[in-house]
């Protein structure tokens, strides 16, 4: 199939009215790219856009041309919505139902609240679609999107998650409008494919092998390219344009391989992903995770044994997130990772409530002296809102956590009042909105709550839930490989001859990484032999994102894993200044990082938390973590030369770190009797008890 020869970018626009003679913003803008600087058009009505793309694309067909059209609105919905309406997951049913639908004028007048309207009511529970003027919204189509619950659907599209600033295709008002864009652009899409049958196709639902493409586009993805070719006064809905079509233009037969991309029913923007490639460099941008840089595991030149922050640093610099990003119920995300700042989709409280089991009335309407106020029949429980409005003077009952019904401001404790007959009695004195809580004082809506790269504890499940959120973006669950090295392993449980030991390492590894909320590929124990540890690599890279071996990481003839990771070039034989761990193998195996820890239990476990972890956190998502110590009396007497860190295997008796009797990198049994690490510095040190020493709880070891 021959190249694009023409990208046409359209900047959609779903306004009531036609847009101002004087060409502006919020209006529909397209550019026409054909090789050098596109050609730019305004257009006040979408009939008029209509009409002049029409004629484009005729003119195109009849000269043997190909096109590409893209336009800035949704092609499609979250995963769900075709179903619902149309019985089937084709978006192109939904395409041409929402065309039987929509009525859109000349002028711009259109139906598009009645038709969302009659969507939501032919839909379970409220909503999805919410927002218009006043006189448009009711009880059907909410105001406001928290009003809406139960209609089931998710709130984005996949290809959202990876766009923190694109707006929801339910929205249908004010900034962005999104949703009305879509309701009224896909049926002038509708209608270019009853117009031009087998000679279009729509990416990526159909095959994009036609004379014309339509395509959706996202005119923000270029965000910085188009900051930087914007020229001085054009409007930036043009900038975008022109900018696009000309990056789509350049994108030559790259173009053919994007239009394949995607999710067939909920659509996808064209290009994402390929943001750095499209603007021609690869500043600034965010795209889905990259491939780690062949040199992520370079080290500083020359330097002999690498202090133990240096080598951290290098690490740090090195790595960035490589797990994807997906959707996860709030429910099920304790130990996720967010991927896009959460912000809060309701207030908490929403409303004024009770704090207290009492009576509540208006402050300004207590006589003077010690009140007798008669109670209003009825009163306000949590979930059960009194309906009226309490007279001024009165009282009402009031239980904890009920709506603070009309005319009330203040409530008084039960036992603070004396009850009669209709009527409480209590003393004066008591301060205005005293016992009552503040619509939004705990958080407001819109809020940011929980910040990107959070790793989500149960508490982040109870705020999320209560600021009305159901689902949320998080990473993917990091996937790690985990592999043992070593012609002397048996397995756990199994016969072991003189010379065999049993695999101590994977368990506790695997183990490590699960608490970590990471999942744990067992890829089993290898001998020491190339091609099968070569075989086991390739499995655990193809598998996973991070591969953890043990043993064969120094430089001997049995050393395995550093010779093939030599081999395959990517490789960086750390000699770190540590005790106990040292030769630290680090490279990259069919583009997945490769972390060849030390054989010895103790330095593997040691090497694990202090550089896997903390790497394998970066890659995850959740940022850099560095784990919080703190100083405590040593309870024992070392002293340390200068040139190496050294962890003790150690824990807190009596308010004091003690460390294990036997410093040996064998000694399992010391592993297992720790509770944290102490960290003795890198210079000389003679440590007497009572002396502070940094403390390490293996709590602190989390990501
Ligand atoms: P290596 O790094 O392969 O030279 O191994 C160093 C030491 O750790 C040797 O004594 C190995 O037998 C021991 N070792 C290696 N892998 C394991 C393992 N998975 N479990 C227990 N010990 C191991
Ligand atoms: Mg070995």
């Amino acid at each position: 199939m021959r190249l694009f020869d023409t990208v046409l970018v359209v900047d959609w626009s779903a306004r009531a009215a036609p847009s101002p003679a004087k060409p502006g913003a919020d209006a529909i803008w397209t550019a026409a790219a054909r090789g050098g600087a596109a050609e730019c058009s305004y257009h006040r009505t979408r009939a008029g856009a209509m009409q002049a793309i029409d004629a484009l694309l005729e003119e195109e067909l009849a000269a043997g041309r190909r096109v590409l059209a893209g336009f800035d609105f949704p092609f499609g919905y979250p995963r769900g919505f075709a179903r619902a309406l149309t019985g089937t997951d084709d978006p192109l049913a939904l395409w041409a139902e929402l065309a039987a639908r929509i009525v859109d004028g000349a002028d711009n007048a259109n139906n598009r609240f009645d038709v969302a309207r009659a969507i939501n009511a032919a839909l379970p529970g409220i909503g999805p679609f919410w927002g218009g003027p006043e006189d448009q919204t009711d009880a059907t189509l909410p105001a406001k999107g928290s009003l809406r619950e139960a209609h089931g659907l998710p709130e984005r599209r996949a290809c959202e998650m990876h766009l923190p600033g694109a707006q929801s295709c339910w929205k249908l008002y004010t900034t962005g409008s999104v949703g009305s864009q879509a309701l009224l652009g896909i049926p002038r899409l509708q209608a270019l494919r009853e117009r031009f049958g087998a000679a279009l196709s729509v990416a990526p639902f159909e095959a994009p092998d036609t004379p014309i493409v339509l395509a959706e586009v996202y005119p923000s993805l270029l965000a910085p390219h188009v900051a930087a070719q914007q020229e001085p006064g054009e409007i930036k809905d043009r900038a975008q344009v022109r900018v696009l079509a000309e990056a789509l233009h350049g994108a030559g037969d790259a173009l053919d391989a994007m239009l394949r991309e995607g999710d067939a029913e909920e659509g996808w923007i064209l290009g994402l992903g390929h943001e750095a490639r499209l603007a021609g460099d690869d500043a600034g941008m965010p795209p889905a995770p990259p491939p780690l840089r062949d040199d992520c595991f370079a080290m500083p030149a020359g330097v002999d044994w690498t202090p133990v922050d240096d080598a951290l640093a290098a690490l740090r610099a090195g790595l960035h997130p490589v797990a994807r990003i997906t959707r996860c119920k709030v429910a099920d995300a304790a130990g996720r990772v967010l991927a896009e700042g959460v912000a809060a989709a309701r207030a908490n409280p929403p409303t004024a409530n009770s704090a207290i089991d009492g009576y509540g009335f208006a402050h300004d309407s207590l006589p003077p002296g010690d009140p007798v106020l008669p109670l209003v029949a009825g009163r306000a429980a949590a979930g059960a809102p009194y309906g009226g409005t309490v007279p001024p003077g009165h009282a009402i009952r009031i239980l904890t956590g009920a709506a603070i019904p009309g005319g009330v401001d203040t409530v008084i404790l039960e036992e603070d009042t004396r009850r009669g007959a209709g009527q409480i009695a209590f003393r004066g004195g008591i301060k205005p909105r005293a016992n009552t809580r503040k619509a939004g004082e705990d958080v407001t809506e819109g809020a940011e709550i929980l910040p990107r790269g959070r790793v989500l504890t149960p508490a982040d499940l109870a705020l999320m839930a209560a600021t009305g959120l159901g689902e949320v973006a998080v990473f993917e669950r990091l996937r790690v490989a985990v592999l043992s090295t070593g012609d002397e392993l048996v397995e756990a449980g199994g016969t072991a001859g003189t010379g065999q030991i049993f695999d101590a390492n994977r368990p506790m590894l695997l183990a490590l990484l699960r608490g970590w909320g990471m999942e744990a590929i067992d890829i089993g124990r290898i001998p020491d032999d190339r091609g099968a540890l070569r075989a086991a690599l390739d499995d655990a890279s193809a598998r996973a994102n991070v591969v953890l071996t043990s043993g064969g990481a120094s430089a001997g003839d049995e050393d395995h894993v550093s010779a093939l990771l030599r081999e395959a070039g990517a490789m960086q034989q750390w000699r770190i200044a540590l005790k106990p761990g040292r030769p630290l193998a680090l490279g990259l195996w069919q583009g997945a990082p490769v972390f060849g820890l030390p054989g010895n239990p103790v330095a593997a476990l040691v090497c694990t938390l202090i550089f896997a972890r903390p790497a394998l956190g970066l890659l995850a998502g959740a940022g850099w973590q560095v784990p919080q110590g703190f100083d405590v009396p040593a309870a024992f007497g070392k002293s340390k030369k200068a040139g190496r860190r050294e962890y003790l295997r150690a824990r807190i008796q009596d308010g004091r770190a003690e460390v294990f009797a036997s410093e040996g990198s064998g000694r399992i049994s010391g592993l297992s009797w720790a509770e944290g690490l102490v960290e003795l510095p890198d210079g000389a040190a003679t440590i007497r008890p009572g002396d502070p020493v940094r403390y390490l709880p293996f709590g602190s070891f989390t990501l």
